[in-house]
């Protein structure tokens, strides 16, 4: 049963502190101003990408009225590939899927993945006695305060550089400076031999293409190369919202996803198809070449399925993760991941509601929406948040028509 005056009255509290919280306040006003400024140059630079997001937004519609036919499409393109392919229905079958793969007393390098914290991946593998190192640099911050991402693309966007470099000292035992770059290159050199020590990499994907059975994944560190090309076995985990019917989908869903998250282009773009291979001696094809010998990809239901038969809700599904809301929402950018329960913003409380909580976790957060529609016309798949918001209000009071 809900006690929404309560639990309302408890999220207050959380979000009054954080917006008090100085150092929120300095990493928040630099990141949203450095956001708007990087996103208008990416798309007065690359115009067409505005139009082209309207067609992303057709695919994405079209998929979810066809996703279990398009998980099976990518199924055997995958196991074609000599990939392995799974379908988990909730987050204890992904992590169960995952156990067994893995074992215990393993290393493993994992790459920034908001499914990874829907089903509590890590404390999960960590739980199992394996030893688990987060490669995004805001992951690895997040990972050292033992605390939760503040934003799906800047996981410690609320942490001022002042306070990283704090961190880094007490954890590196050496003094490091507050200095951006003395901090980045201080993780480099720590990450470096974990990536080649790794038993398993761990990813998550911002596309899969289901014709090709590829699996996309969009990074500017170097760590989603490196996590996903050096250990010898590679395991995905996806939300089956990820995939695309072909290959030429999930390249337009790729440039307007990096786009809205303010890139004019990513350093990197990893396709994955299948574990490596070579035919270089006799032509004879043999995997496990100079990257992972095994990949397994497993697709996570968690209530997706379900949401895209929901008319008045699928439309949360077509979320592209790339962050753009988050900088828009006047309440985000104030009170930064406080503002949500792992997924974050406005959309956010939609997801926790259905995939990620379930209705009584979202019940608070679905008041704290302004409904302003700033992050609607942000987004490049123009998702209805304010209507959404005002329909789980809805639900939440019983009043919902539907
Ligand atoms: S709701 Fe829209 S703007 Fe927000 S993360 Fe998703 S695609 Fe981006």
């Amino acid at each position: 049963m809900v006690d929404l005056e309560k639990d309302l009255a408890a999220l207050a509290e959380t979000l009054v502190k954080a917006a008090n919280n100085p150092n929120i306040n300095l990493a928040l006003s630099r990141a949203v101003k450095s956001y708007r400024e990087n996103v208008n140059k990416a798309l007065s630079r690359f115009p067409h990408t505005v139009e082209r997001a309207y067609e992303v937004r057709e695919i994405k519609l079209q998929a979810l009225s066809n996703l279990q036919d398009l998980y099976e499409k990518a199924a055997k393109s995958i196991e074609e590939n000599h990939g392995k392919a799974y379908l988990a229905k909730d987050g204890s079958e992904a992590l169960k899927i995952v156990s067994e793969i893995v074992g215990t007393g393993k290393l493993i390098v994992k790459v920034k993945s908001m499914v990874g914290e829907e089903i509590g991946l890590r404390e999960h593998l960590e739980e199992r006695g394996n030893t688990l190192w987060e490669t995004d640099l805001g992951e690895f911050i997040q990972q050292l305060r033992n605390d939760r991402p503040m934003h799906i693309l800047s996981p410690a966007i609320h942490i001022p550089r002042e306070e990283v470099a704090k961190l880094f000292s007490a954890f590196f035992e050496k003094e490091i400076p507050p200095e951006i770059a003395a901090e980045v290159a201080a993780v480099r050199e720590f990450m470096r031999e974990k990536y080649f020590k790794a038993d398993i990499g761990i990813s998550g994907a911002n596309i899969v293409a289901a014709d090709t059975g590829s699996i996309f994944i969009i990074e500017n560190e170097g760590n989603g190369r490196l996590a996903t090309g050096a250990p010898p076995v590679h395991i995905v985990i996806v939300g089956l919202e990820k995939l695309v019917p072909t290959l030429d989908d999930a390249f337009k869903t790729a440039e307007v996803t990096w786009r809205y998250a303010q890139y004019t282009v990513p350093s990197y773009v990893n396709i994955i198809s299948g574990p490596s291979k070579t035919g270089d001696i006799e032509k004879v094809t043999t995997y496990g070449a100079h990257g992972p010998k095994e990949l397994h990809v497993i697709f996570l239901d968690n209530g997706r399925l379900s949401l895209s038969q929901n008319e008045t809700f699928k439309e949360a599904l077509l979320c592209l993760r790339c962050g753009g809301c988050l900088y828009e929402c006047p309440v985000f950018s104030l009170t930064a991941g406080y503002y949500g329960y792992k997924y974050l913003g406005g959309i956010g409380s939609i997801w926790t509601a259905f995939v990620a909580g379930g209705i009584e976790k979202a019940a608070p957060l679905a008041y704290v929406c302004l409904r302003c529609g700033r992050c609607q016309e942000r987004c490049p798949m123009k998702i209805d948040v304010p209507r959404m918001t005002l329909a789980l209000r809805q639900l939440l009071t019983g009043n919902h028509p539907g």
